[in-house]
């Protein structure tokens, strides 16, 4: 499996990308850093992207992404959420004010849609052309969902924003060949509270679920907040769990 991380900050600016993963070049996890980093001809190979929550650092290029569609002869776009992120989803930003619901229009070049959407019920393992997906529901403070993806006989464990959580690392325990858990530190230690009150984890909260996860695989944690990525950094490697490691934005070969 190729991750390309495309964005794996929790905020942004010249050097620094919102959330989005890119796995074999064609399903996207959140959609913070899209079109951004990605060429035309890179975008009409995604054929999916999951959404984790709606928070504005994880869609920010999906609108874009969508509207894109319209010049590029490939099959519409599917957008995959768990249903409580979905219909949140369809209230605030395809609403017809922030954005227009482009299921309604057809393209010119393809004649049909530019986009579908895919809502998974909780727990429940969805095939979707050679992956499969299960959304398992995290703790954020709004409906949010976290994704284990298996594809070619190996899985990846994709949390999104997430403060401690349960259901999500049991299924990971007892999924098959996981290569990679991608979570998240947002703030540095000495912010535990403002990590606690946002439904984030800081370093120390992070080894804390680590040690919930029977797996021996890499664990990242993504989604630092950038003033304080140098201090999460050391802050991980003195968890001294040599699975332990930070994100960076580059590719992965799992
Ligand atoms: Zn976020
Ligand atoms: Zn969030």
């Amino acid at each position: 499996m190729r991750l390309k991380v495309l964005g794996a900050y929790g905020a942004s600016d010249a050097e620094h990308n919102l959330t989005g993963y890119l796995i074999d070049d064609w399903l996207a996890v959140d959609a913070g850093t899209l079109t951004s980093k990605l060429s035309l001809a890179q975008q009409a190979r995604i054929q999916a992207v999951f959404i984790t929550h709606s928070h504005a650092d994880h869609i920010r290029d999906l609108p874009h992404l969508i509207h894109n569609r319209f010049s590029q002869n490939t099959p519409p776009l599917t957008v995959i959420a768990a249903k409580d992120v979905m219909e949140l989803l369809y209230e605030h930003v395809f609403n017809g004010d922030v954005w227009p619901d482009f299921a309604n229009y057809t393209s010119p070049v393809t004649g049909k849609p530019v986009v579908v959407y895919k809502t998974l019920a909780q727990g429940k393992r969805t095939v979707f052309g050679d992956a499969s997906l299960t959304a398992i529901a995290v703790d954020h403070g709004i409906p949010a969902s976290g994704v284990i993806i298996e594809l070619n006989g190996q899985s990846i464990t994709f949390t999104g924003d997430t403060g401690p959580t349960e259901e999500i690392w049991k299924r990971t325990n007892k999924a098959n060949n996981i290569v990679a858990v991608i979570t998240e530190a947002s703030f540095p230690n000495d912010q535990g509270q403002l990590a606690t009150d946002s439904g984030h984890l800081s370093p120390e909260m992070f080894g804390a679920e680590l040690k919930k996860i029977t797996v021996d695989a890499p664990m990242y944690a993504s989604h630092r907040k950038i003033p304080f990525e140098r201090d999460i950094e050391s802050q991980i490697k003195n968890l001294r769990d040599r699975r332990a490691r930070v994100l960076l934005e580059k590719n992965y070969t799992l």
